[in-house]
């Protein structure tokens, strides 16, 4: 975060002339000074001078002025009511926000109302539901060096979740640091995180002072015990512990909000008890490029499937606990064998015993957000309806516990002996809070009848009052004879009584004026007062009384938060688990073998295109320690990439405790998938495609194991193709050689299924197609041995190129002067003029087209598919006679005003048309 203001000059200046409130709002800049205040003035929050400017702008709101004895200064506000959004756009801005309250009551004090921040809202912090949006989890990172190791810690302050792990290599915290995709990160001194967080992490160095091995041990033994048992690095210590005091300054420190900020005695965030600590190695590593080209979390937006990410797909979950967790397991899948037994033994007992399943799925949509409702009441903010919904999740506890009862899964029976029911903290909440309160606890209306005596005396004394007022009217009415005389209240005057103007003789002696309208008058009687008083005395007594019983019970309920916390943990594995057999049950997913020495998959699924896909045709898996790489040639569309992935989704999925689409499976353990899949240029990290692809290149040549999974789409396509086929050509070599990973290599380089079949340990596969009635038809279905070499000129053929250049092509292609190839080898061949058909940026092909096949892709598809995909690429592909490509040629873009771009564009608009 780059974007602090500190506090603003012309204050500066003339600081000890300042009004008392434009002087605390300058202390307050100052106090916080990497963040921008937004400081409360009545119904607003207001910044002032430089600070105002940019809220205005980036707010879009209106930049005023404030003037006062000392001068004019800009000022720009926010209403308090609906500041959320205005908070999120400055935090989106990069700022972090820091919230400055009146914590008196204007009517209560005489002069300046005193202010303190009462929290910092950070893009890594954030507590309220209205910025958190999903119950997805949001963390905070915090990254700390002794100049040997790296640790890191990672918090999510809504939930309570934190971890901590360490590496030597940077390389290996950048992978954590992935998957946990922190919303914000600090760093400790000498420490470089290039490459470290990605681009949506802000980063910033905070307070050394905190990452100082000795204050940040004490801070992790005043939340956890001794820093030395529980972590295994100093590194690690360093990192918890500035992480604490960073989630420490962001609840705000200032006087008299101690009643808000639920803190121990040295301003401890009581709620957070619990921090795992983790070796890199007991999760499948998955690093950003894997998660991002599986498409686990999110969808690349390059190509690929309407709509789903693998966690949709699979995330049958009923409540946001479940959805947490199952998201924690596809992100960290296991490694170890006996773990991973344990959830598939659960899962498929929850397979099995549909009615169970279907009970608990029912029940546990009726938990709400546990984690998040403990931690708001630990930290002073929940409100009565969050204790209501604490409670209500709380209820369906014991049903959940008794359609355990009978289970046989280890996992499970588990679960049903250690959930604890929690049966005082829901009572106690069930006696006290109404079952439908207001979100306002300050106000009344908070607490059930019966629960306090005192309680219920005041607001007998205010109801009996009331009545006496109500019956007042007609007691009136009967006493004077005036029949239109009325007993109201108003907020200003209270209540009173109006005779309307002609009745005005007949108004008793006890009547006293109260306030003269245009056509009545309105009276009150010393008894009516007095009543009033009462009246208000109590009503405000018991109002007052229900916020201190509310706080007692919320304060009850906090001090149990370790118990809720460990609640909502079982729940959430629970919620995950009946989630894996809800889809295994209605997907037809099998029980994997984990642990084999190799692959054995009968008729494999893609889980997310297999939805998607009308007709999906299932594919097996074959490779073992002998047969571990596997060359996969194919044209574009044929299933090449859905296939690899499909591999690669099986071992995630089956590590995370999942079934697993197909048939049957036997599945290694993996210890990491590495993808290069897809060229997504990195633009604004200036790197080229071909750069990037062989720095994720170098990554795997490096980093796997014969223990891993390497999926490679196409190397070497950013550069010559000779220059190509030979990195290409090495790579399988050394992976064949050196590394002995499981592989699946798809290529479009013909010439590499030759290398595949001099290797022993490699195998060629390839996509099928057959020709329908004049249309190449995907089968989609994996094949062993190597493409034909001439399917791309098969297709050119099919899509209208003229005869003579297929007719060359296949010369060529025989051995007639060029390295024998696929159509792409055609497309840049010794003469440099191949059909335009053949690299598919001339889609004149498409009109011969007939009807689609049903399972499978026509041509139609294949060749806008493959303009969308290679188009202008061989740029040596240009037919002479193409005056459209002549002139595009001739067009220097680069020197090109706006104005001659739109003619040169419309000059060739009107050639095509010709
Ligand atoms: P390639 O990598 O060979 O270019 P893809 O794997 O991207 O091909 O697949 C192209 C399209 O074919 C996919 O978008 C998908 O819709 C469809 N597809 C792939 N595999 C299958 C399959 N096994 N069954 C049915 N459709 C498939």
């Amino acid at each position: 975060m780059d974007a602090a203001l500190g506090p603003p000059e012309k204050m500066a200046e003339q600081a000890e002339d300042l009004t008392p409130m434009m002087s605390q709002y300058y202390e307050l800049c100052r106090r916080y000074d990497d963040s921008l205040v937004l400081f409360q003035v009545g119904d607003f929050y207001e910044a002032f001078c430089e600070a105002a400017e940019r809220v205005a702008r980036l707010c879009e709101i209106t930049l005023t002025k404030r003037e006062d004895s000392t001068g004019e200064y800009a000022m720009a506000g926010v209403p308090i009511d609906n500041a959320e959004s205005y908070v999120e756009t400055l935090l989106d801005a990069g700022y972090r926000v820091a919230v400055a309250d009146q914590v008196e009551d204007p009517d209560e004090v005489s002069g300046v109302v005193e202010r303190a921040v009462t929290r910092v809202i950070t893009p890594g912090t954030l507590t309220e539901d209205e910025l958190l949006k999903s119950p997805d989890n949001n963390y905070a990172a915090a990254l700390a060096t002794d100049g040997r190791r790296y640790g890191l810690a990672l918090l999510d302050v809504s939930t309570g979740d934190f971890y901590a792990t360490s590496a030597a290599d940077v390389d290996t915290i950048a992978d954590e640091a992935d998957r946990f995709a922190p919303a914000e990160a600090i760093v400790g001194p000498n420490v470089d995180d290039a490459g470290v967080f990605g681009p949506e992490c802000q980063v910033s160095p905070y307070d050394e002072a905190v990452f100082d091995r000795e204050a940040a041990g004490e801070r992790v033994r005043a939340y956890f015990g001794d820093p030395e048992t529980l972590l295994a690095d100093d590194v690690e210590v360093r990192a918890c512990g500035a992480l604490l005091e960073y989630a420490e300054y962001t609840r705000g420190g200032g006087a008299g909000t101690s009643d808000e900020i639920a803190e121990g005695e040295d301003g401890r965030l009581e709620y957070l008890n619990h921090l795992t600590r983790y070796d890199p190695r007991e999760y499948m590593l998955l690093d950003a490029v894997a998660l991002d080209s599986l498409e686990v979390f999110e969808r690349r937006s390059v190509r690929g499937h309407e709509g789903r990410t693998l966690v949709d797909t699979v995330d049958e979950t009923a409540c946001a606990l479940g959805r947490r967790q199952l998201s924690d397991w596809l992100r960290r899948p296991l490694v170890d064998e006996e773990r991973i037994q344990r959830r598939h033994g659960a899962v498929g007992e929850l397979v099995r015993d549909v009615r169970t399943r279907e009970r608990l799925h029912g029940l546990l949509a009726d938990v709400y957000d546990v984690e998040r409702l403990i931690s708001r009441v630990a930290r002073g903010r929940a409100n009565a309806r969050d204790l209501r919904s604490l409670a209500a999740s709380l209820s369906v506890v014991p049903d959940v516990r008794e359609a355990l009862s009978g289970a046989e899964s280890d996992l499970l029976a588990d679960l049903h002996e250690t959930i604890d029911p929690l049966t005082e903290v829901r009572e106690e909440i069930e006696a006290a809070i109404r079952e439908d309160p207001p979100p306002e606890v300050t106000e009344g209306d908070v607490i059930r009848r019966g629960y306090d005596e005192t309680l219920d005396d005041l607001r007998e004394t205010e109801r009996s009052g009331k009545s006496w007022i109500e019956d007042l009217e007609a007691q009136e009415r009967e006493r004077t004879g005036v029949d239109s005389l009325k007993v109201g209240h108003n907020s200003v005057h209270g209540y009173y009584i109006e005779v309307t103007d002609p009745n005005l003789d007949r108004v008793p002696d006890d009547y006293q004026r109260r306030q003269t309208l245009k056509n009545s008058e309105r009276f009150y009687t010393p008894e009516l007062k007095e009543r009033e008083e009462e009246i208000l005395r109590a009503e405000s007594a018991a109002d007052d009384l229900e916020y201190e019983l509310f706080r007692e019970v919320r304060d009850a309920v906090a001090a149990e938060s370790e118990r809720v916390q460990a609640l909502a943990d079982r729940l959430a594995t629970l919620d995950a688990l009946v989630a894996f057999a809800e889809v295994a049950a209605n997907h037809d997913y099998c029980r994997p073998t984990v642990g084999a020495d190799g692959f054995d998959v009968e008729a494999g699924r893609h889980p997310v295109v297999e939805r998607t896909e009308a007709s999906f045709v299932p594919n097996g898996t074959e490779m073992d320690r002998e047969r571990f790489l596997a060359v996969i040639t194919g044209p574009n569309m044929s299933g090449k990439s859905t296939y690899m992935r499909q591999v690669a989704l099986l071992c995630v999925l089956a590590q995370a405790g999942s079934f697993v689409p197909a048939r049957s499976a036997a599945l290694p353990i993996v210890d990491r998938v590495f993808t290069r899949v897809g060229a997504s240029d990195d633009i604004a990290g200036g790197r080229s495609t071909f750069m990037i692809e062989m720095d994720e290149l170098s990554d795997i040549l490096h980093g796997a194991t014969g223990d891993s999974l390497i999926l490679l789409d196409e190397v070497g396509r950013g550069t010559s193709t000779a220059d190509g086929l030979a990195i290409a050509r090495a790579v399988t070599e050394y992976v064949h050689d050196e590394v002995g990973a499981y592989t699946l290599f798809a290529t479009h380089h013909h010439d590499l299924t030759e290398t595949a079949a001099d290797l022993p340990g490699a195998v060629n596969l390839h996509f099928e197609t057959r020709r329908v009635d004049g249309d190449v038809v995907f089968e989609h279905s994996v094949a062993e041995g190597a493409a034909a070499a001439s399917y791309g000129v098969e297709v050119a053929s099919m899509a209208g190129v003229p005869d003579a250049v297929v007719e060359r092509s296949r010369d060529l292609l025989d051995g007639g002067g060029a390295d024998a190839g696929t159509h792409e080898d055609v497309g840049v061949g010794a003469n440099g003029h191949a059909p335009a058909g053949v690299d598919g940026s001339d889609g004149t092909g498409a009109a011969t087209n007939g009807a689609d096949g049903d399972a499978a892709t026509s041509l139609e598809q294949w060749t806008d598919a493959a303009a969308g995909d290679e188009g202008g690429r061989d740029d040596g592909a240009v037919t002479a006679d193409d005056p459209v490509r002549e002139r595009l040629r001739e067009l220097d873009v680069a020197t090109m005003t706006p104005l001659e771009a739109m003619n040169a564009l419309a000059e060739l608009k009107d050639r095509t048309e010709d």
